[in-house]
């Protein structure tokens, strides 16, 4: 059996009386796109953010590439290889493409984000940070200022600094969100390649990208998984279908 690269089990988190995940248990194999569907409130942010380490869990392991990080930061877990789009105010908005992913290259490399030194003639940050701009399709636009990019260019964006930041593992929190149908077509492609690199838990509320990508899907209802299988698995079955899919 396939080693999974992040392994999480019995992950339980609570709000006062509220379950916002009550028990989940789910990995993320080498190469693929588990992706965790719900209506909303399910827990699916919730989720993300125990596993990134940006909310603590009350119980339950997470393991990546078989270590567990359930009691490293949100910051110790990025550093182990643990990607996660960054929320666009994560970005320097002021400046370049290029610039963000340099100092997510510069981050790899030892030193903190706030740190700056003179970065823009470093030839061992531009050429790394400018083959990840390549990889990610933005390679024409590594001279404008992030403020400048559209909605979907800042997800690669995104995205190309969790791959600078050599994550083992990314975990994608609606990529789609306030994108339109082009920008949606676009990244879907980029994510069916990206996945080579590094496997994807990918929340979404876009059905046409969760089902052109997915590889496993699970859905979770009030903090509960209660099917996991492949596109068809879950577009048959009827819990699914009453819980979730609306039919
Ligand atoms: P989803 O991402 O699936 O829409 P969330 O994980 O955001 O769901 O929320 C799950 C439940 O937990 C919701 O009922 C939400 O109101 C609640 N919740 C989320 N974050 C908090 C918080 N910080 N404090 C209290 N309740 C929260
Ligand atoms: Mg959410």
């Amino acid at each position: 059996m396939v080693e999974p690269v992040l392994q999480i089990d019995n992950l339980v988190k609570s709000f006062g009386a509220l379950r916002a995940t009550d028990g989940i248990t789910l990995d993320l194999k080498p190469g693929e796109i588990h992706a965790l569907i719900g209506p909303n409130g399910a827990g699916k942010s919730t989720l993300i953010h125990q596993i990134c380490g940006t909310l603590r869990q009350d119980s339950g392991t997470i393991r990546l590439a078989g270590e567990d990080i359930g009691a490293l930061s949100a910051a110790a877990r990025a550093r182990r290889g643990l990607g996660r789009t960054f929320q666009v105010s994560s970005l320097a908005p002021e400046f370049s493409a290029l610039r963000n992913v340099m100092l997510a290259v510069q981050a790899r490399q030892g030193s903190s984000f706030g740190f700056f030194r003179p970065v823009m003639r470093d030839r061992s940050l531009i050429d790394p940070a400018m083959a990840i701009l390549e990889r990610v399709g933005l390679s024409d636009r590594a001279r404008l200022p992030a403020a400048e990019l559209s909605h979907g260019e800042r997800r690669q964006l995104e995205i190309a600094m969790a791959l600078a930041l050599q994550s083992k593992a990314l975990l994608l929190d609606e990529p789609m969100a306030g994108m339109g149908p082009e920008g949606s077509k676009r990244l879907t492609g980029f994510l069916d390649t990206l996945r080579q690199e590094a496997p994807i838990l990918l929340v979404e509320h876009d059905m046409d990208a969760v089902f052109a990508l997915a590889d496993r899907i699970s859905v979770l209802v009030y903090g509960r998984i209660i099917a996991t299988g492949t596109v068809e698995d879950i577009r048959r079955d009827p819990a699914v279908r009453t819980a979730y899919l609306g039919d």
